[in-house]
């Protein structure tokens, strides 16, 4: 550990003596220049019991590592060295699970902050209903700043959720729009940057459009599950700089997924990244249910993009520097 430890303590000297910002992982701090080739939009764990019931009585941490340790190293095996967990609280997220992790593999694991509103509001604590979009901005920011519970483990990200948006101009729930606004301030005190889970192509827009409005910077939101949204909506959040995650990978013919996302890549590939939201340990499933492995990235996606004539340093720059750029810490 004491070698581990200096090893960490040599590189981050010398990133900032090379002014190179960090990620904020489960083992602390890192180099964004060793993240790697990482993945976007990953799940180690889910809980879909509900905010009022979930709680670490559900599982057993060995369990659940002893579990996902395989699936994690096959993704080490192709060269993965960072990967973003999108589980938030009220849905499992677990930092001590992440971190036996990332110490049994060596993965730079990053968990996050943040409540999902999707799923009707079913994953959102009772407190979040009642707390002003300030409060829940500070709690989110108190654990940026403490770290999670008793784990000491600080959030890289800030994680949201939103339903679909409804009316015209399109419009989110007032809970969303609340999830949103509290993720603009958090994101703008702690460096953070936020992922958002979507219920569609418009309210993708209107979370991009509310979290800027609300003094966020463009470049510091991701649009997930943009893959459906269609390339209209794509380009338009592409343009207002923040990031389209395309994250159904291995879950979508694999050549017509990599055409669409070609089609992006002349004007916007420096607001693409990739992943397959895959995983889970399955919370309350036998032996953690049927887990989908996390090799659809390296193994299906790429080869696909590969195949559509995207070059070398593109897809470098998807799966290396776009993820280093939309994760590391505003400084
Ligand atoms: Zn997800």
């Amino acid at each position: 550990m004491l070698v581990g430890a200096s090893l960490l303590a040599a590189r981050l000297a010398s990133a900032a003596e090379r002014r190179v910002p960090v990620i904020e992982t489960v083992r602390g701090p890192v180099p964004a220049d060793q993240f790697g080739l990482a993945l976007a939009h990953e799940h180690i764990m889910c809980d879909f019991a509900g905010a009022a019931l979930t709680s670490r009585q559900r599982w057993e941490v060995d369990a659940v590592v002893r579990t996902m340790r395989p699936h994690l190293q096959q993704v080490v095996d192709r060269g993965v060295r960072g990967f973003v967990d999108c589980t938030p609280a009220g849905i499992g997220r677990d930092p001590r699970v992440l971190r036996a992790l990332a110490e049994a593999t060596g993965l730079h694991i990053v968990t996050n902050t943040g409540y999902y509103g999707a799923g009707g509001g079913k994953y959102v604590p009772e407190h979040a209903r009642t707390d002003t979009v300030e409060q829940l901005a500070a709690r989110w920011v108190a654990e940026c700043e403490q770290g999670i519970e008793d784990t000491g483990i600080l959030p890289g990200f800030i994680k949201i959720g939103v339903n679909g948006a409804s009316g015209q101009p399109p419009t989110l729930s007032a809970m969303d729009a609340k999830l949103v606004e509290a993720a603009a301030i958090a994101a703008v005190r702690t460096g953070r940057s936020v992922t958002c889970h979507t219920g569609g192509a418009e309210a993708g827009l209107a979370a991009a459009r509310l979290f800027i409005a609300r003094g966020g910077a463009p470049a510091r939101f991701v649009v997930a599950h943009a893959d459906g949204h269609g390339a209209e909506a794509q380009r338009q959040v592409a343009e207002l700089g923040a990031w389209v995650s395309f994250d159904a990978a291995g879950q979508r013919p694999a050549a017509a997924h990599a055409a669409a996302i070609a089609a992006l890549l002349p004007r916007h590939a420096d607001r693409v990244l990739l992943s397959g939201d895959a995983g889970w340990y399955w919370v309350g499933e036998p032996g953690g249910g049927q887990v989908r492995g996390y090799t659809a990235v390296t193994d299906v996606l790429l080869p696909a993009l590969r195949a559509a004539g995207v070059a070398p340093t593109t897809i470098e720059q998807l799966t290396v520097r776009n993820p280093a750029a939309a994760f590391s810490l505003a400084v």
